[in-house]
Parts: C-alpha cells; sequence; structure tokens
C-alpha cells in the first residue's frame, strides 16, 4: 500500500496532509514532510501511526448537511488522507477523467488480503475459467476465495448523496470493529469508486455553490455534467466509447469479473424513497439465469434489512429493468448488479413533500401497500442527509448480507464458469448458434476492426477458423475471425452479435406498449455495418485465441482538415446529450468544429463565418425555445445563401415544420398504440444516385429509431429520398416495433434544397450515442 500511497500523494501535492493536520479530528497527526515527534521506535513492519480522519475533518462539514456539496479535490483528498491512516484502505488512481481529473478507485478489505491482492485475484481468475483450474482445486479455490464486490457512485452527477455516501461507507469500514463489519472485511475485497464522473461533480458542484441563495438554487447546470455523455454516461457498458468507462472496465471489472456490483443513483422525488432490485421484466436473455436469481435474491434480502431497520418507502420489482447490456456490465460479465435508485431533494437543498403528492412508480404506487412496497413512507422532509443515510444502509446491508455467505457466492461464481463452457444443464441452448463468424474481407475495414476491437474489449475471446466455414447459404474462407459462443463470455458476445427480438409489452391486456427503461436494441453487426453470419450446429475448427487488436483511429475524408466551416449548435441552456454525442464523433474523428448557441445564430450573418451546421437531436419543443422564429429565420437565410443545415432525429421535424420544408411527418399526432419504436434498429433501402449515400457501405443498411419522424415527401423537385423504409413488410431488424405499414416506402433521410444550399433531415440518430458507426459517413458526406 506505501508504494502506491507515495505515488497518489505525489499527484495531488502535499494539500491533503496540510488539510488533515488543520483539521480538528486530525491535529495530533504526523505530517509525511515532517519528523515524526511522536512515535518514538516503530516496528520495522509497522506503519506511523496517523489516526483515522473522519469525513468532516477534510470536507470542513459532515456528509449529508443541507446545501453543502464537497468539490472533487476534497474527495481526493479524504481518500488520500485515509489510504495513509487506515491498513484497511488502498487507494489507486486509475487514470485522468476527460476533463483531467485523477480517477481513483479504493480498495478496502482486511490488511493480510490488502497486502496478497495478486494471489486473490489469481484464485478469483480461476474460479471465473474453469480452464485454468482443476476440479480437485475448485474446493480448494472456494475455501480461499473472497467475495469481490464493485462499488460504482455518482455516474449521474446530479444525484449528489452518492458523492458523499463513498466517504461514509469507506469511513466505517475503516474504523469498525464490530462483528459485523469484522464479517464483511474478513470476507470480501471491496472496490470503491467514489465517482464514476468526477468531472461531474464539479461541474454539479460549481453551479450549485454558485446559484446558491438565488431563485436557481438546486437546479442542473446548463451544461452537460458529463463532457460528452452527460446523462448518457451509463450507456456506455458494452461500446466503450468513454475514458471513465475505460478505467473501470479495464482495471476493475476486467481483472476481477466481481461477484457483485452495487451501482448507487438516485431516482425522482414523489414516489418511493428507495428501489433495490429485483427489476423489472424483461430480462436480456443471454444473462446467466444465476445472476438473475442472485440479484433479485440479495436484493430481497437488503430490502428486509432495511425495512427491519426502519426505513420506509422501500419498493422493489419497480420502474428498472434487466434488459440493455449498456447498463450493466456486470450482469453479462459473471456479477450480480444491485442497482440502487434513491428519492432526490433539490441537488443539496431539502424539499417538502406532503403524503398526498406522492404518486405512483412504474410497478407500484407510493400510497398503498403492496408486496413490493410493504412499507408506506409517511410524506415530510427530504433532504441529502436523508438520501445519505438511505444509500449507505443499502450498500451496508448488500455487504454484510453478501459477506455472511461468501462460499455460497463462490460456488455460484465457480458454476457460471462451467456452466459457460458447456459443461452445465441446457437452459435452451439447442436454439444457440455455436459461433459467430466475422470475414475479413469487409467494404469497411476500419469497422471491422472497431467490432473486433470492441468485443474483445469486453473480454470475448476472438480466433480464426482452421478451414472454410458454412454458415446458412454461405462459405466463408478459412481464417476468418471466429467467435465460439462456448467460452467464458460468450453469451455476453451472442447478445452483441445477434438481432433483439424485445417482448411485446403492454401496460394491460391490450392496452398502449409499456416503454423499456431505456433502448430495445444492441446488434453490434448492425451498428457497425459488419457482415457476421451465425453458425448453427458443430463449431468450425480453429486455432488459438488471437491477440488484442489495437483500437483502429477514427478516419473519414474530412479529419484532420480545416475543408469545411463546420458549426454544431447547443442551446445554451439544457444541452442535450445528442450534442455532447455529436461532438464526441467530430472529435474523435479530428473534424474541427465551432460550437454556437441561440445567441450566436441570433446575430446573424452565418454565411460569413460558416458553410455547415449541425443541429443534434433535441425535443422540438426545446429548439422552438431557444431559437423562436427569428432565430428559425437565421437558419432559413443561411440555407438560401448557400449554406447547409444537418439536422438529426427530433431536430429535423423541427426544422422541416419551422422552415416550412416540402415534407411532411407521417408520425405526427400518432398514438403509441398506432406505432411504437423507441430504440430499434430499422432497415433502410439505399438510393445509391445521391451523393449522400456514396460512402455508406454497411452489407445491411441500417438506421439507429428513436421516437423519430418519417417523411413522406410532398414537391419531389425540391426533396429527395436518400434513405427510405421497405415498401412492403416490416423495417425491424433489432428491438421492438409497432405499426410497421406506417413506415413502408417512407423516407428517413431526405436531402431537400432550398435556394443556394440545402437542409439534410435525417429522420434518426445517425450517431447514435457513439455506436452507429454504419451511419456516421451520412454525416460527413453532407459535410463534403
Ligand atoms: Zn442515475
Amino acid at each position: 500500500m506505501s508504494v502506491r500511497r507515495r505515488v497518489f500523494v505525489s499527484r495531488f501535492g502535499a494539500r491533503a496532509v496540510a488539510l488533515l493536520v488543520l483539521a480538528p479530528a486530525a491535529a495530533s497527526a504526523q505530517s509525511t514532510q515532517a519528523p515524526p515527534r511522536v512515535v518514538e521506535r516503530p516496528l520495522p513492519t509497522q506503519r506511523t501511526a496517523v489516526p483515522i480522519p473522519t469525513p468532516a475533518s477534510v470536507l470542513g462539514f459532515e456528509p449529508g448537511t443541507d446545501r453543502k456539496l464537497p468539490t472533487w479535490k476534497q474527495i481526493t483528498d479524504y481518500f488520500t488522507a485515509l489510504d495513509k491512516a487506515s491498513p484497511r484502505v488502498s487507494v489507486r488512481t486509475l487514470g485522468k477523467t476527460t476533463l483531467g481529473r485523477p480517477f481513483i478507485v479504493a480498495f478496502i478489505s482486511e490488511p493480510s488480503t490488502l497486502a496478497n491482492l495478486e494471489r486473490y485475484r489469481q484464485i478469483q481468475r480461476k474460479l471465473m475459467d474453469p480452464r485454468l483450474r482443476t476440479p480437485v482445486e475448485r474446493e480448494k479455490l472456494i475455501a480461499d476465495g473472497k467475495l469481490v464486490v464493485l462499488i460504482t457512485s455518482s455516474i449521474h452527477s446530479t444525484e449528489v448523496g452518492g458523492i458523499l455516501t463513498p466517504l461514509v461507507l469507506a469511513d466505517r469500514l475503516a474504523r469498525a470493529q464490530t462483528p459485523e463489519a469484522r464479517q464483511v472485511l474478513a470476507n470480501s475485497i471491496i472496490m470503491l469508486v467514489p465517482s464514476q464522473n468526477p468531472d461531474g461533480v464539479d461541474i454539479v458542484g460549481d453551479h450549485y455553490r454558485a446559484t446558491l441563495g438565488t431563485p436557481e438554487e438546486g437546479s442542473g447546470p446548463p451544461d452537460l455534467y458529463h463532457f460528452y455523455a452527460g446523462h448518457d454516461n451509463n450507456r456506455d457498458w458494452y461500446a466503450f466509447a468513454l475514458d471513465e468507462t475505460r478505467y473501470t472496465v479495464d482495471s476493475l471489472y476486467t481483472p476481477w469479473d466481481p461477484q457483485i456490483n452495487n451501482d448507487i443513483h438516485q431516482q425522482g422525488a414523489n414516489a418511493g424513497r428507495i428501489f433495490i432490485p429485483p427489476y423489472m421484466d424483461p430480462v436480456e436473455p443471454n444473462i446467466d439465469p444465476i445472476l438473475t436469481a442472485g440479484t433479485s435474491s440479495l436484493g430481497s434480502a437488503m430490502s428486509w434489512r432495511m425495512i427491519s431497520d426502519g426505513f420506509t418507502g422501500v419498493a422493489t420489482n419497480a420502474s428498472y429493468d434487466q434488459w440493455s447490456p449498456a447498463r450493466q456490465y456486470s450482469l453479462n460479465h459473471r456479477g450480480v448488479r444491485i442497482l440502487t435508485e434513491t428519492a432526490s431533494a433539490r441537488l443539496a437543498t431539502p424539499i417538502e413533500l406532503p403524503f398526498d403528492r406522492l404518486g405512483p412508480g412504474r410497478g407500484y404506487d407510493a400510497r398503498e401497500v403492496t408486496w413490493n412496497y410493504p412499507v408506506l413512507w409517511p410524506g415530510g422532509r427530504w433532504g441529502i442527509g436523508d438520501i445519505v443515510k438511505y444509500q449507505t444502509a443499502a450498500s451496508w446491508a448488500l455487504l454484510v448480507e453478501a459477506s455472511r455467505d461468501r462460499q455460497g457466492w463462490l460456488e455460484s461464481y465457480a458454476d457460471m464458469g462451467d456452466r459457460a463452457l458447456g459443461t452445465r444443464p441446457a437452459r435452451g441452448e439447442d436454439a444457440w448458434p455455436s459461433a459467430f463468424v466475422i470475414p475479413k474481407a469487409q467494404a469497411d475495414t476500419q469497422a471491422l476492426h472497431r467490432l473486433v476491437w470492441t468485443l474483445q474489449h469486453g473480454q470475448v475471446e476472438i480466433r480464426e477458423s482452421a478451414g472454410p466455414v458454412n454458415a446458412g447459404a454461405a462459405t466463408y474462407p478459412a481464417g476468418s475471425y471466429v467467435v465460439l459462443v462456448r467460452q467464458p463470455f460468450g453469451a455476453y458476445a451472442k447478445a452483441l452479435l445477434e438481432r433483439q427480438r424485445y417482448p411485446d409489452l403492454r401496460e394491460y391486456p391490450g392496452g398502449p406498449p409499456k416503454a423499456p427503461y431505456d433502448v430495445t436494441a444492441h446488434t453490434l453487426p448492425l451498428l457497425f455495418g459488419v457482415d457476421v453470419a451465425a453458425v448453427m450446429g458443430e463449431p468450425p475448427a480453429t486455432g488459438g485465441i488471437i491477440r488484442p487488436m489495437a483500437e483502429p483511429r477514427f478516419t473519414s475524408a474530412l479529419s484532420d482538415r480545416r475543408v469545411r466551416r463546420i458549426a454544431i449548435f447547443r442551446t445554451s441552456r439544457n444541452e442535450s446529450m445528442d450534442d455532447g454525442w455529436t461532438r464526441w464523433v467530430f472529435d474523435k474523428y479530428r473534424v474541427p468544429f465551432t460550437a454556437v448557441t441561440e445567441r450566436d445564430v441570433a446575430a446573424g450573418a452565418l454565411n460569413e463565418k460558416f458553410d455547415a451546421i449541425v443541429v443534434p437531436d433535441q425535443a422540438p419543443a426545446q429548439l422552438a425555445r431557444a431559437l423562436g422564429d427569428a432565430g428559425a429565420a437565421a437558419l432559413g437565410a443561411f440555407v438560401d445563401a448557400g449554406g447547409s443545415v444537418l439536422a438529426f432525429n427530433d431536430a429535423s421535424a423541427f426544422l422541416a415544420g419551422a422552415l416550412g420544408l416540402p415534407v411532411k411527418n407521417v408520425l405526427q399526432g400518432v398514438k403509441t398504440t398506432d406505432f411504437y419504436a423507441p430504440g430499434s434498429i430499422l432497415g433502410v433501402e439505399v438510393n445509391k444516385a445521391s451523393p449522400l449515400a456514396a460512402e455508406l457501405t454497411a452489407p445491411v443498411p441500417a438506421v439507429w429509431f428513436e421516437d423519430s419522424p418519417v417523411f413522406e415527401i410532398t414537391d419531389s423537385t425540391a426533396a429527395t429520398a436518400v434513405l427510405t423504409y421497405p415498401a412492403t413488410g416490416s423495417a425491424l431488424l433489432s428491438g421492438w416495433l409497432l405499426g410497421a405499414p406506417r413506415l413502408n416506402g417512407k423516407a428517413a433521410l431526405v436531402d431537400v434544397r432550398r435556394g443556394r444550399g440545402h437542409v439534410v433531415l435525417y429522420g434518426f440518430r445517425p450517431q447514435y450515442r457513439a455506436q452507429s458507426n454504419s451511419t456516421f459517413p451520412l454525416i460527413w458526406a453532407a459535410l463534403r
């Protein structure tokens, strides 16, 4: 620990030490900069005795104090000081965040465990992968191993309790002497990530402190709290677009594959006080059922304990589902996922909530006792102290309940390894393919390499075929990439390589569709535009596992050149996540741009500064409010004078109306019972005559459809359909689609000529969460 601590301290400088010494509770602390005055003859192996700092001694306030949020520097100062003082805590820096802050993790366990972490990691590897152990070894590994728990907190920075709860948990674990705490420490290795988004701690905290005492107090910041992804930063657990995702995956998930992930979040204020699993349906069908059952079991034990301890308003089997791997790395990698969602206040500002203002959540009503909401919260004051108390109690319940049965957890963990390699009972696998084949001859080599890199980054093993591979009607040459389904994370690979059939869930029989918690599709071959085929029957003969692919560099004809003057529009308040993802794509492709707001648009003379303006997806009402008629007119004048406007998804519907373009959105006003596609991959036909489609190479052309507009052209002399939904049959390739006939023959991408310029209407998200690689070329083509 001491070596790591030195690295850590040097990175943060001496301020942590100074704060520690100045703080009252640490008044007798020994500074590492001054010679010790008290300890005269330490034993050779004994650390200099430093009192364990309380969080308050470093922050200057108790975690959970109204109207008080810490800076990220204060949090890292606290963990630095704790690492120095407690032999149960070892803090590491995993890298720099997107905006340059240190991303840290605290390993917490018995000192003897921390001193032998690599030994325990090797035990964990062998339990995970049966190829690394013998049946005889298995029992000894289970006897010797530890339960590994990864706690990730405050990925969503406005969920501010999660910024403070990790400090309370760490403090309790560092100083507790109770039998219960001893059991947790003896049986577990806890990896505590105090924030999965350190930049957001300051983006939200700075805004909060700046607006305290003003009418804005308690509001969210105008900018995204993750520079590129905002709230979408927990939709990145299979694409790995963000640096912060990669730190946790590369340094914690991949080396350890923890048995449990505790993911600490907050929800809205007006229903239950906390949600704990079981989740609602649907369940992603490739998740090992041991994990679904384990999540439900541990979650139920946590609720049982919390309710016994007097907590009220505990909801289970509500609101949150177990579908998209974008939100749940652990469930696809041998770990149960215990999401907790505690009710919010107004950031750190308390609220008053009378009982009669409480309402229904999804799956329960906060004013009625039901099996999954067995004790009512009576209403009243709710503040950050309550949030921290609930979150801490839930995480503590998790640690105690899980560590009580360390052996059971390790046994089922080892069982999952055996099942993944095919020595487990069948669970409908007869219908499973034995492998997927990915031929190396693809139209887009960059996309092929990104697919291989993405799978490997999620611990999928890739091999090369020893001979030709038959898959369906096609035969692929020897040397093709092969993903065997029977491998440690073969089910995860299958989830990403196959097409999703989202269940047709309704609010009630014959009623409107039940909205998914997030989106419904995650098929990488369609998103990336790569040809992949399933092999049924016997798996193909292959060579060994290939080495990890170096991450391919994003490149287009516009990369590293300033050929066109490009602006990306954002509203100055409520920046949209799609704006962030758009900037991500432009930055990764190294295509220069200028960010503009409604004020720049209102200033006019846009053609003097720009050739093209990109308007990312945002609610039409927000765009209308920000731009107004004058702003829309300025964009129209820009196009008339030769400029190009690219409008993504809902922004295309807004501009089509605001500029009076010759198209009609045929889904305008259509009820969800008649048409519904809340995040699905749809097939399209390509107008090869259009220059916009010139670089589209996907073997199965597809777009990311998410409550999108669909266009009918009303004047074909002024508008050209570039992508069109098929004239007959269903356009659905992956996910969920109701009312398919409404799409038949309608346009997904329209090039509208106006004056001397163009408006390009994308009735989909061409750069969906940095994942829809196959449609990125549709952006670059419109900017040429
Ligand atoms: Zn959240």
